[in-house]
Protein backbone atom coordinates (compact mmCIF):
# COMPACT_ATOMS: atom_id res chain seq x y z
CA UNK A 1 0.00 0.00 0.00
CA UNK A 2 1.40 3.29 -1.01
CA UNK A 3 1.96 5.59 2.11
CA UNK A 4 1.69 9.51 1.91
CA UNK A 5 1.83 12.23 4.87
CA UNK A 6 -1.70 13.72 3.60
CA UNK A 7 -3.96 12.04 2.08
CA UNK A 8 -6.87 14.98 0.74
CA UNK A 9 -10.58 13.83 -0.37
CA UNK A 10 -11.95 16.26 -2.96
CA UNK A 11 -10.61 19.10 -5.35
CA UNK A 12 -12.93 21.84 -5.09
CA UNK A 13 -11.39 24.82 -3.13
CA UNK A 14 -11.10 23.37 0.27
CA UNK A 15 -9.06 20.19 -0.95
CA UNK A 16 -6.79 21.82 -3.76
CA UNK A 17 -5.85 24.90 -1.09
CA UNK A 18 -5.09 22.69 1.66
CA UNK A 19 -2.95 20.53 -0.96
CA UNK A 20 -0.84 23.30 -2.12
CA UNK A 21 0.13 24.05 1.73
CA UNK A 22 0.38 20.80 2.94
CA UNK A 23 3.22 19.74 0.22
CA UNK A 24 5.13 21.94 2.32
CA UNK A 25 4.93 19.97 5.42
CA UNK A 26 5.09 16.09 3.34
CA UNK A 27 3.84 14.11 0.85
CA UNK A 28 0.78 14.87 -1.02
CA UNK A 29 -2.21 12.51 -2.62
CA UNK A 30 -5.45 14.25 -4.08
CA UNK A 31 -8.04 11.66 -4.60
CA UNK A 32 -11.22 13.12 -6.61
CA UNK A 33 -14.09 11.56 -8.10
CA UNK A 34 -14.27 13.20 -11.35
CA UNK A 35 -12.23 15.19 -12.94
CA UNK A 36 -10.31 17.37 -10.65
CA UNK A 37 -12.11 20.66 -11.99
CA UNK A 38 -15.61 18.77 -11.07
CA UNK A 39 -16.82 20.31 -7.99
CA UNK A 40 -19.60 23.28 -6.53
CA UNK A 41 -16.76 25.68 -6.20
CA UNK A 42 -16.21 26.46 -9.60
CA UNK A 43 -20.45 27.43 -9.74
CA UNK A 44 -19.76 30.06 -7.14
CA UNK A 45 -20.54 33.11 -8.31
CA UNK A 46 -20.89 36.10 -5.83
CA UNK A 47 -17.70 35.98 -4.23
CA UNK A 48 -15.84 35.67 -1.24
CA UNK A 49 -16.10 38.07 2.30
CA UNK A 50 -13.43 39.73 3.75
CA UNK A 51 -13.79 43.01 5.72
CA UNK A 52 -11.16 45.00 3.93
CA UNK A 53 -13.20 47.48 2.51
CA UNK A 54 -12.10 51.24 4.20
CA UNK A 55 -16.27 51.52 5.95
CA UNK A 56 -15.48 47.88 6.97
CA UNK A 57 -14.17 46.03 10.19
CA UNK A 58 -13.70 42.60 11.62
CA UNK A 59 -16.26 43.46 14.54
CA UNK A 60 -18.90 44.75 11.82
CA UNK A 61 -18.03 40.82 9.64
CA UNK A 62 -18.55 39.36 12.95
CA UNK A 63 -21.50 40.69 13.92
CA UNK A 64 -23.41 40.05 10.77
CA UNK A 65 -21.87 36.03 10.37
CA UNK A 66 -23.52 35.96 14.24
CA UNK A 67 -26.82 37.79 13.27
CA UNK A 68 -27.61 35.62 10.31
CA UNK A 69 -26.07 32.02 12.66
CA UNK A 70 -29.59 33.00 14.59
CA UNK A 71 -28.53 31.60 18.13
CA UNK A 72 -26.53 28.94 17.30
CA UNK A 73 -22.64 30.29 15.68
CA UNK A 74 -19.99 28.89 17.47
CA UNK A 75 -18.39 32.35 18.70
CA UNK A 76 -14.92 31.82 18.74
CA UNK A 77 -15.13 29.73 14.98
CA UNK A 78 -16.39 33.06 13.78
CA UNK A 79 -13.67 35.09 15.58
CA UNK A 80 -10.62 33.02 13.60
CA UNK A 81 -13.14 33.05 10.48
CA UNK A 82 -13.29 37.40 10.31
CA UNK A 83 -9.72 38.04 12.02
CA UNK A 84 -8.13 35.76 9.37
CA UNK A 85 -9.96 36.47 6.33
CA UNK A 86 -7.70 39.43 5.01
CA UNK A 87 -4.71 37.07 4.97
CA UNK A 88 -6.33 34.32 3.66
CA UNK A 89 -7.70 36.60 0.69
CA UNK A 90 -3.41 38.10 0.39
CA UNK A 91 -2.91 33.83 -0.03
CA UNK A 92 -5.12 33.91 -2.93
CA UNK A 93 -4.43 37.06 -4.92
CA UNK A 94 -0.78 35.73 -3.97
CA UNK A 95 -1.53 32.18 -5.89
CA UNK A 96 -2.80 34.37 -8.82
CA UNK A 97 -6.88 34.57 -8.23
CA UNK A 98 -7.67 37.86 -10.68
CA UNK A 99 -10.26 39.30 -8.08
CA UNK A 100 -12.18 42.20 -10.16
CA UNK A 101 -10.66 45.78 -9.53
CA UNK A 102 -11.84 49.08 -9.98
CA UNK A 103 -10.14 52.56 -9.78
CA UNK A 104 -7.09 50.24 -8.71
CA UNK A 105 -8.29 48.73 -5.69
CA UNK A 106 -10.41 45.14 -5.28
CA UNK A 107 -13.58 45.70 -6.45
CA UNK A 108 -16.06 45.02 -3.25
CA UNK A 109 -20.05 44.64 -4.06
CA UNK A 110 -22.94 44.08 -1.41
CA UNK A 111 -25.12 41.09 -0.36
CA UNK A 112 -28.03 40.15 1.46
CA UNK A 113 -27.39 40.35 5.12
CA UNK A 114 -23.80 41.96 4.87
CA UNK A 115 -24.51 45.88 6.63
CA UNK A 116 -21.69 46.94 3.91
CA UNK A 117 -20.08 45.85 0.44
CA UNK A 118 -17.66 43.36 1.23
CA UNK A 119 -17.54 40.66 -1.22
CA UNK A 120 -14.65 40.46 -3.69
CA UNK A 121 -15.56 38.72 -6.53
CA UNK A 122 -13.71 37.57 -10.01
CA UNK A 123 -14.73 37.68 -13.66
CA UNK A 124 -18.18 39.62 -12.41
CA UNK A 125 -19.84 36.16 -11.30
CA UNK A 126 -17.26 33.63 -12.18
CA UNK A 127 -15.39 33.86 -8.82
CA UNK A 128 -15.64 30.00 -8.09
CA UNK A 129 -14.15 29.34 -11.85
CA UNK A 130 -11.14 31.75 -11.52
CA UNK A 131 -10.81 30.20 -8.02
CA UNK A 132 -10.64 26.58 -8.90
CA UNK A 133 -9.09 27.06 -12.52
CA UNK A 134 -5.74 29.21 -10.08
CA UNK A 135 -5.86 26.63 -7.82
CA UNK A 136 -5.93 23.29 -10.05
CA UNK A 137 -3.24 25.21 -12.11
CA UNK A 138 -0.90 25.48 -9.01
CA UNK A 139 -1.27 21.81 -7.82
CA UNK A 140 -0.22 20.65 -11.46
CA UNK A 141 2.69 23.28 -11.60
CA UNK A 142 3.29 21.76 -8.39
CA UNK A 143 3.39 18.36 -9.07
CA UNK A 144 1.04 17.23 -6.25
CA UNK A 145 -0.14 13.64 -7.34
CA UNK A 146 -3.50 13.80 -8.35
CA UNK A 147 -5.99 10.51 -8.83
CA UNK A 148 -8.61 11.62 -10.61
CA UNK A 149 -12.01 9.17 -11.39
CA UNK A 150 -11.13 7.87 -7.69
CA UNK A 151 -13.76 7.31 -5.15
CA UNK A 152 -12.92 7.47 -1.67
CA UNK A 153 -15.12 4.20 0.17
CA UNK A 154 -14.30 3.88 3.33
CA UNK A 155 -11.94 5.10 6.20
CA UNK A 156 -9.34 3.22 7.46
CA UNK A 157 -9.06 3.29 11.40
CA UNK A 158 -6.46 1.40 13.85
CA UNK A 159 -6.94 1.66 17.21
CA UNK A 160 -8.78 5.08 16.85
CA UNK A 161 -6.55 6.41 14.44
CA UNK A 162 -6.66 7.09 11.05
CA UNK A 163 -4.10 5.19 8.80
CA UNK A 164 -5.32 5.24 5.83
CA UNK A 165 -8.38 4.82 2.43
CA UNK A 166 -10.13 2.57 0.40
CA UNK A 167 -10.96 4.12 -2.75
CA UNK A 168 -13.29 3.03 -5.92
CA UNK A 169 -10.85 3.16 -9.50
CA UNK A 170 -14.09 4.32 -11.60
CA UNK A 171 -12.23 3.57 -15.25
CA UNK A 172 -11.42 -0.28 -13.55
CA UNK A 173 -14.07 -0.62 -10.74
CA UNK A 174 -11.04 -1.85 -8.72
CA UNK A 175 -10.47 -1.20 -4.85
CA UNK A 176 -7.32 -0.32 -3.80
CA UNK A 177 -6.30 0.94 -0.48
CA UNK A 178 -3.46 4.26 0.33
CA UNK A 179 -1.82 4.28 3.93
CA UNK A 180 -1.72 8.23 5.24
CA UNK A 181 -0.92 9.78 8.35
CA UNK A 182 -3.62 12.45 7.91
CA UNK A 183 -6.71 12.22 5.71
CA UNK A 184 -8.19 15.29 4.90
CA UNK A 185 -12.12 14.87 3.73
CA UNK A 186 -12.98 17.76 1.63
CA UNK A 187 -15.77 16.19 -0.17
CA UNK A 188 -18.15 19.01 -0.25
CA UNK A 189 -22.30 19.21 0.04
CA UNK A 190 -24.76 16.96 -0.29
CA UNK A 191 -27.38 19.43 -2.55
CA UNK A 192 -27.95 16.30 -4.72
CA UNK A 193 -30.52 15.22 -2.30
CA UNK A 194 -33.04 17.70 -3.38
CA UNK A 195 -35.04 17.68 -6.87
CA UNK A 196 -34.17 21.33 -7.22
CA UNK A 197 -30.76 22.00 -6.36
CA UNK A 198 -27.69 24.45 -7.59
CA UNK A 199 -25.34 21.98 -6.71
CA UNK A 200 -23.40 19.92 -9.25
CA UNK A 201 -23.62 16.19 -9.46
CA UNK A 202 -20.52 15.57 -7.09
CA UNK A 203 -22.59 16.75 -4.05
CA UNK A 204 -23.89 13.55 -2.62
CA UNK A 205 -22.46 13.34 0.82
CA UNK A 206 -20.06 11.05 0.75
CA UNK A 207 -17.82 12.95 3.21
CA UNK A 208 -21.01 12.67 5.67
CA UNK A 209 -21.19 8.55 5.27
CA UNK A 210 -17.74 7.81 4.77
CA UNK A 211 -16.92 9.95 8.58
CA UNK A 212 -19.69 8.90 9.98
CA UNK A 213 -19.44 4.93 9.11
CA UNK A 214 -15.94 5.27 10.71
CA UNK A 215 -17.46 6.73 13.95
CA UNK A 216 -17.51 10.46 13.52
CA UNK A 217 -19.54 13.44 14.95
CA UNK A 218 -22.04 14.90 12.62
CA UNK A 219 -23.90 18.07 13.90
CA UNK A 220 -26.74 20.60 12.41
CA UNK A 221 -27.91 18.39 9.43
CA UNK A 222 -31.47 19.63 10.16
CA UNK A 223 -29.90 23.37 8.69
CA UNK A 224 -29.94 22.98 4.54
CA UNK A 225 -29.87 26.15 3.05
CA UNK A 226 -31.96 26.80 0.37
CA UNK A 227 -31.16 29.94 -2.38
CA UNK A 228 -34.36 32.25 -3.14
CA UNK A 229 -33.55 32.49 -6.47
CA UNK A 230 -32.29 29.57 -9.09
CA UNK A 231 -33.56 29.93 -12.77
CA UNK A 232 -36.89 28.39 -12.85
CA UNK A 233 -37.33 27.52 -16.73
CA UNK A 234 -38.77 24.16 -17.97
CA UNK A 235 -36.02 21.63 -18.85
CA UNK A 236 -32.99 23.81 -17.22
CA UNK A 237 -31.39 22.33 -14.32
CA UNK A 238 -31.97 25.59 -11.53
CA UNK A 239 -29.72 27.63 -11.94
CA UNK A 240 -28.25 30.31 -9.66
CA UNK A 241 -28.95 33.54 -10.16
CA UNK A 242 -26.90 34.86 -7.25
CA UNK A 243 -27.64 37.17 -4.36
CA UNK A 244 -25.63 39.63 -5.54
CA UNK A 245 -28.36 40.58 -8.59
CA UNK A 246 -30.20 41.77 -5.92
CA UNK A 247 -27.48 43.87 -3.97
CA UNK A 248 -27.11 45.45 -6.98
CA UNK A 249 -30.44 46.21 -7.29
CA UNK A 250 -32.47 43.76 -8.55
CA UNK A 251 -36.15 43.58 -6.81
CA UNK A 252 -38.63 40.24 -6.46
CA UNK A 253 -42.31 40.06 -7.94
CA UNK A 254 -44.66 37.39 -8.02
CA UNK A 255 -46.60 36.62 -11.09
CA UNK A 256 -48.98 39.20 -10.83
CA UNK A 257 -46.32 41.45 -11.21
CA UNK A 258 -46.55 42.85 -7.44
CA UNK A 259 -43.00 43.41 -5.19
CA UNK A 260 -43.61 41.59 -2.12
CA UNK A 261 -40.58 40.88 -0.07
CA UNK A 262 -41.28 44.40 1.89
CA UNK A 263 -44.30 43.28 2.32
CA UNK A 264 -42.48 40.70 4.95
CA UNK A 265 -39.73 42.18 6.49
CA UNK A 266 -38.29 45.60 6.32
CA UNK A 267 -34.61 44.14 4.87
CA UNK A 268 -37.06 43.51 1.65
CA UNK A 269 -35.15 42.17 -1.07
CA UNK A 270 -32.49 41.66 1.04
CA UNK A 271 -33.59 39.75 4.20
CA UNK A 272 -31.86 36.68 4.81
CA UNK A 273 -32.22 33.85 2.48
CA UNK A 274 -34.56 31.49 4.77
CA UNK A 275 -36.57 34.71 4.94
CA UNK A 276 -36.62 35.26 1.01
CA UNK A 277 -36.88 31.82 0.03
CA UNK A 278 -40.12 30.87 2.63
CA UNK A 279 -41.41 34.65 1.36
CA UNK A 280 -41.29 33.27 -2.13
CA UNK A 281 -43.05 30.20 -1.20
CA UNK A 282 -45.72 31.70 0.27
CA UNK A 283 -46.19 34.20 -2.94
CA UNK A 284 -46.26 30.70 -5.30
CA UNK A 285 -48.94 29.60 -2.75
CA UNK A 286 -50.89 32.67 -3.08
CA UNK A 287 -50.65 32.95 -6.56
CA UNK A 288 -50.62 28.98 -7.78
CA UNK A 289 -47.57 29.26 -9.85
CA UNK A 290 -44.38 27.71 -9.31
CA UNK A 291 -41.89 30.68 -9.82
CA UNK A 292 -41.75 34.44 -9.19
CA UNK A 293 -39.38 36.83 -11.08
CA UNK A 294 -36.51 38.57 -10.45
CA UNK A 295 -37.12 41.98 -11.95
CA UNK A 296 -33.33 43.78 -13.06
CA UNK A 297 -34.71 45.76 -16.29
CA UNK A 298 -34.79 49.13 -14.19
CA UNK A 299 -30.98 48.85 -13.76
CA UNK A 300 -28.69 50.13 -16.40
CA UNK A 301 -28.19 47.02 -18.89
CA UNK A 302 -24.03 47.88 -18.36
CA UNK A 303 -24.08 47.03 -15.10
CA UNK A 304 -25.88 43.88 -15.71
CA UNK A 305 -23.92 42.46 -18.81
CA UNK A 306 -20.57 43.71 -16.70
CA UNK A 307 -21.27 42.82 -13.45
CA UNK A 308 -23.50 39.39 -14.52
CA UNK A 309 -21.73 38.30 -17.57
CA UNK A 310 -22.39 34.52 -16.57
CA UNK A 311 -26.11 34.80 -16.17
CA UNK A 312 -26.60 37.11 -18.62
CA UNK A 313 -25.32 35.14 -21.11
CA UNK A 314 -26.60 32.03 -19.34
CA UNK A 315 -30.10 33.18 -19.65
CA UNK A 316 -29.98 34.75 -23.19
CA UNK A 317 -28.90 30.88 -24.34
CA UNK A 318 -32.26 29.91 -23.03
CA UNK A 319 -33.79 32.72 -25.13
CA UNK A 320 -33.86 35.30 -22.15
CA UNK A 321 -32.72 38.68 -22.53
CA UNK A 322 -32.44 39.57 -18.97
CA UNK A 323 -31.90 43.93 -19.40
CA UNK A 324 -35.17 43.57 -21.31
CA UNK A 325 -37.48 40.77 -19.49
CA UNK A 326 -38.52 39.17 -15.64
CA UNK A 327 -36.32 36.24 -14.79
CA UNK A 328 -38.45 33.56 -13.78
CA UNK A 329 -37.06 32.08 -10.06
CA UNK A 330 -37.84 29.84 -7.42
CA UNK A 331 -36.21 28.93 -4.47
CA UNK A 332 -33.56 25.73 -4.58
CA UNK A 333 -31.37 23.58 -2.33
CA UNK A 334 -27.86 25.08 -1.91
CA UNK A 335 -25.42 24.90 0.81
CA UNK A 336 -25.42 22.11 3.50
CA UNK A 337 -24.86 23.72 6.53
CA UNK A 338 -24.03 20.61 8.98
CA UNK A 339 -21.39 18.57 8.51
CA UNK A 340 -18.89 16.55 10.12
CA UNK A 341 -18.29 17.93 13.28
CA UNK A 342 -14.94 19.99 13.82
CA UNK A 343 -13.15 21.90 16.19
CA UNK A 344 -11.62 25.42 15.50
CA UNK A 345 -8.30 23.19 13.78
CA UNK A 346 -10.31 20.83 11.18
CA UNK A 347 -9.63 18.25 13.47
CA UNK A 348 -12.71 15.36 14.45
CA UNK A 349 -12.87 13.42 17.24
CA UNK A 350 -11.27 10.56 15.25
CA UNK A 351 -7.09 10.97 15.27
CA UNK A 352 -5.70 11.86 11.85
CA UNK A 353 -9.04 12.57 10.13
CA UNK A 354 -9.76 16.37 9.32
CA UNK A 355 -12.23 17.88 7.54
CA UNK A 356 -12.80 21.19 5.45
CA UNK A 357 -14.74 23.03 3.20
CA UNK A 358 -18.80 22.21 3.00
CA UNK A 359 -18.37 19.24 4.43
CA UNK A 360 -16.97 20.30 7.65
CA UNK A 361 -19.53 21.60 10.62
CA UNK A 362 -16.78 24.27 12.06
CA UNK A 363 -19.45 26.33 13.58
CA UNK A 364 -18.95 29.21 11.75
CA UNK A 365 -22.74 29.68 9.99
CA UNK A 366 -24.95 28.27 13.07
CA UNK A 367 -28.40 27.52 11.67
CA UNK A 368 -27.77 30.03 8.54
CA UNK A 369 -24.73 30.65 6.72
CA UNK A 370 -24.21 34.26 5.55
CA UNK A 371 -24.07 34.80 1.75
CA UNK A 372 -19.96 33.85 0.96
CA UNK A 373 -18.64 32.95 3.53
CA UNK A 374 -18.51 29.42 2.83
CA UNK A 375 -15.20 29.85 0.54
CA UNK A 376 -13.91 31.88 2.89
CA UNK A 377 -14.46 29.24 5.60
CA UNK A 378 -12.66 26.88 3.37
CA UNK A 379 -9.50 28.43 3.05
CA UNK A 380 -8.92 29.71 6.60
CA UNK A 381 -9.91 26.41 8.10
CA UNK A 382 -7.80 24.06 5.56
CA UNK A 383 -4.76 26.62 6.44
CA UNK A 384 -5.39 26.11 10.05
CA UNK A 385 -5.32 21.99 9.62
CA UNK A 386 -2.14 22.54 8.06
CA UNK A 387 -1.08 24.21 10.68
CA UNK A 388 -2.43 21.72 13.39
CA UNK A 389 -1.02 18.60 11.57
CA UNK A 390 2.91 20.69 10.48
CA UNK A 391 3.10 20.65 14.58
CA UNK A 392 2.11 17.01 15.38
CA UNK A 393 5.36 15.84 15.39
CA UNK A 394 6.11 18.18 18.68
CA UNK A 395 2.72 17.67 20.20
CA UNK A 396 -0.11 14.99 19.65
CA UNK A 397 -3.08 16.45 18.72
CA UNK A 398 -6.00 16.03 20.53
CA UNK A 399 -9.66 16.95 19.87
CA UNK A 400 -11.82 19.12 22.36
CA UNK A 401 -15.40 19.22 21.98
CA UNK A 402 -16.94 23.05 21.97
CA UNK A 403 -20.52 24.46 23.20
CA UNK A 404 -23.21 23.33 24.09
CA UNK A 405 -24.95 20.11 22.25
CA UNK A 406 -26.90 17.03 22.59
CA UNK A 407 -26.04 13.25 21.27
CA UNK A 408 -28.09 10.94 19.82
CA UNK A 409 -27.25 8.04 17.57
CA UNK A 410 -29.43 7.45 14.61
CA UNK A 411 -32.24 5.52 15.75
CA UNK A 412 -33.82 2.24 14.27
CA UNK A 413 -37.01 2.16 12.57
CA UNK A 414 -39.04 -0.69 11.83
CA UNK A 415 -39.08 -1.50 8.63
CA UNK A 416 -40.33 -4.13 6.02
CA UNK A 417 -38.01 -6.98 5.49
CA UNK A 418 -38.78 -6.22 1.63
CA UNK A 419 -39.13 -2.95 -0.36
CA UNK A 420 -38.52 -2.15 -3.77
CA UNK A 421 -35.16 -0.84 -4.60
CA UNK A 422 -35.04 3.63 -4.43
CA UNK A 423 -33.96 5.88 -7.47
CA UNK A 424 -31.89 8.79 -7.17
CA UNK A 425 -35.17 10.56 -8.72
CA UNK A 426 -37.53 9.00 -5.64
CA UNK A 427 -34.96 10.09 -3.35
CA UNK A 428 -34.78 13.83 -4.52
CA UNK A 429 -38.27 13.99 -4.64
CA UNK A 430 -38.86 13.09 -1.12
CA UNK A 431 -36.58 15.42 0.08
CA UNK A 432 -37.86 18.22 -1.54
CA UNK A 433 -41.47 17.54 -0.73
CA UNK A 434 -40.96 16.01 2.70
CA UNK A 435 -37.72 17.71 4.54
CA UNK A 436 -38.12 20.89 1.87
CA UNK A 437 -37.74 24.58 3.25
CA UNK A 438 -41.23 24.42 5.07
CA UNK A 439 -41.25 20.48 7.19
CA UNK A 440 -43.15 18.97 10.17
CA UNK A 441 -43.45 16.19 11.84
CA UNK A 442 -45.83 14.59 9.38
CA UNK A 443 -43.69 15.08 6.85
CA UNK A 444 -40.69 13.98 8.48
CA UNK A 445 -41.86 10.88 9.77
CA UNK A 446 -42.79 10.20 6.87
CA UNK A 447 -39.65 10.25 4.71
CA UNK A 448 -37.79 9.06 8.15
CA UNK A 449 -39.50 5.66 7.62
CA UNK A 450 -39.54 5.74 3.58
CA UNK A 451 -35.59 6.33 3.93
CA UNK A 452 -34.89 3.84 6.62
CA UNK A 453 -37.01 0.64 4.37
CA UNK A 454 -34.79 2.01 1.36
CA UNK A 455 -31.40 2.33 2.91
CA UNK A 456 -32.08 -1.32 4.19
CA UNK A 457 -33.15 -2.68 0.66
CA UNK A 458 -29.96 -0.85 -1.36
CA UNK A 459 -27.52 -3.36 -2.58
CA UNK A 460 -24.04 -3.41 -1.67
CA UNK A 461 -22.51 -0.81 -3.72
CA UNK A 462 -20.31 -1.66 -6.59
CA UNK A 463 -19.51 1.33 -8.96
CA UNK A 464 -19.51 5.49 -8.22
CA UNK A 465 -23.49 6.07 -8.56
CA UNK A 466 -24.61 3.09 -6.36
CA UNK A 467 -22.45 5.07 -3.59
CA UNK A 468 -23.01 7.89 -4.01
CA UNK A 469 -26.89 6.60 -3.70
CA UNK A 470 -25.90 5.31 -0.74
CA UNK A 471 -23.75 8.16 0.31
CA UNK A 472 -27.43 10.57 -0.16
CA UNK A 473 -29.49 8.38 1.42
CA UNK A 474 -27.46 7.81 4.67
CA UNK A 475 -27.03 11.43 4.27
CA UNK A 476 -30.70 12.18 3.90
CA UNK A 477 -31.43 9.78 7.05
CA UNK A 478 -29.29 12.31 9.17
CA UNK A 479 -30.55 15.40 8.11
CA UNK A 480 -34.25 14.09 8.41
CA UNK A 481 -33.81 12.36 11.77
CA UNK A 482 -32.22 15.87 13.18
CA UNK A 483 -34.93 17.83 11.51
CA UNK A 484 -37.27 15.79 13.36
CA UNK A 485 -35.99 15.92 16.16
CA UNK A 486 -35.19 19.62 16.66
CA UNK A 487 -38.63 21.02 17.67
CA UNK A 488 -38.59 24.67 17.12
CA UNK A 489 -37.79 26.77 13.65
CA UNK A 490 -34.56 28.70 13.81
CA UNK A 491 -32.32 29.54 10.77
CA UNK A 492 -32.90 27.55 7.90
CA UNK A 493 -34.67 24.87 9.45
CA UNK A 494 -38.76 25.93 9.47
CA UNK A 495 -41.09 23.81 11.21
CA UNK A 496 -44.76 24.62 10.45
CA UNK A 497 -45.52 22.84 13.84
CA UNK A 498 -43.24 24.93 15.80
CA UNK A 499 -42.95 28.26 14.25
CA UNK A 500 -41.18 29.74 16.77
CA UNK A 501 -37.62 29.51 17.88
CA UNK A 502 -37.05 28.62 21.66
CA UNK A 503 -34.21 28.74 23.71
CA UNK A 504 -34.26 24.94 25.40
CA UNK A 505 -32.95 24.27 21.83
CA UNK A 506 -30.00 26.52 21.65
CA UNK A 507 -27.96 23.61 21.50
CA UNK A 508 -26.15 21.29 18.70
CA UNK A 509 -27.94 17.76 17.52
CA UNK A 510 -24.93 15.61 17.16
CA UNK A 511 -25.25 12.60 15.47
CA UNK A 512 -22.99 9.23 16.49
CA UNK A 513 -23.33 5.65 14.95
C1 LIG B 1 -24.14 27.52 -7.69
C2 LIG B 1 -23.39 27.80 -6.43
C3 LIG B 1 -23.00 29.10 -6.12
C4 LIG B 1 -22.31 29.37 -4.95
N1 LIG B 1 -21.87 30.65 -4.69
C5 LIG B 1 -21.10 30.88 -3.61
C6 LIG B 1 -20.53 32.17 -3.39
O1 LIG B 1 -20.70 33.09 -4.18
N2 LIG B 1 -19.77 32.35 -2.29
C7 LIG B 1 -19.53 31.35 -1.38
O2 LIG B 1 -18.82 31.57 -0.38
N3 LIG B 1 -20.05 30.12 -1.58
C8 LIG B 1 -20.81 29.87 -2.67
N4 LIG B 1 -21.32 28.61 -2.87
C9 LIG B 1 -20.93 27.54 -1.95
C10 LIG B 1 -19.48 27.15 -2.23
O3 LIG B 1 -19.25 27.17 -3.62
C11 LIG B 1 -19.16 25.78 -1.68
O4 LIG B 1 -19.56 25.69 -0.34
C12 LIG B 1 -17.67 25.51 -1.77
O5 LIG B 1 -17.21 25.73 -3.08
C13 LIG B 1 -17.38 24.09 -1.33
O6 LIG B 1 -16.03 23.83 -1.55
P1 LIG B 1 -15.47 22.41 -1.15
O7 LIG B 1 -14.04 22.41 -1.55
O8 LIG B 1 -15.82 22.12 0.24
O9 LIG B 1 -16.33 21.38 -2.03
P2 LIG B 1 -16.48 21.24 -3.62
O10 LIG B 1 -15.99 22.41 -4.34
O11 LIG B 1 -17.86 20.81 -3.88
O12 LIG B 1 -15.50 20.02 -3.93
C14 LIG B 1 -15.75 18.73 -3.44
C15 LIG B 1 -14.78 17.78 -4.11
O13 LIG B 1 -14.84 16.50 -3.49
C16 LIG B 1 -14.87 15.49 -4.49
N5 LIG B 1 -15.49 14.30 -3.89
C17 LIG B 1 -16.69 14.20 -3.26
N6 LIG B 1 -16.88 12.95 -2.79
C18 LIG B 1 -15.77 12.25 -3.12
C19 LIG B 1 -15.36 10.90 -2.91
N7 LIG B 1 -16.12 10.00 -2.30
N8 LIG B 1 -14.16 10.52 -3.40
C20 LIG B 1 -13.36 11.38 -4.06
N9 LIG B 1 -13.70 12.66 -4.28
C21 LIG B 1 -14.89 13.10 -3.82
C22 LIG B 1 -15.67 16.14 -5.61
O14 LIG B 1 -15.51 15.46 -6.81
C23 LIG B 1 -15.06 17.54 -5.57
O15 LIG B 1 -13.84 17.56 -6.27
C24 LIG B 1 -22.03 28.32 -4.05
C25 LIG B 1 -22.42 27.03 -4.34
C26 LIG B 1 -23.10 26.76 -5.52
C27 LIG B 1 -23.51 25.36 -5.81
Amino acid sequence: MNQYDYIIVGSGIAGLYTALLAKEQGSVLIITKGSIDDCNTRYAQGGIAAAIGRNDSLELHFKDTIAAGDGLCDEEAVRILVNEAPDRITDLVNFGVPFDTLNGEIALTMEAAHSVSRILHAGGDATGEHIEVTLSKKVRESKIQVLEDCLATEILVEKGRVNGIKALDCRTGSIEKFGCRFLILATGGAGQLYKFSTNSDIATGDGIALAFNAGAEIVDMEFFQFHPTALRLPGVTPFLITEAVRGEGGILRNVEGHHFMPDYVPAGDLAPRDIVARSIVYEMEKTGSDRVFLDVTHLPPKIITTRFPHIYRFCLDHGLDITKGLIPVAPAAHYMIGGIKTNNWGETNITGLFVAGETACTGVHGANRLASNSLLEAVVFSRRIVKRTAKEAETEVSYTSQGKEVHHSLGQRQVPETAPAPSLSALQQLHWDKVGIIRNKESLTQAADILAIWQKSLPQPADRPSYELSNLMLTGRLATEAALLREESRGAHFRSDFPQSSSRWQHHIVLVK
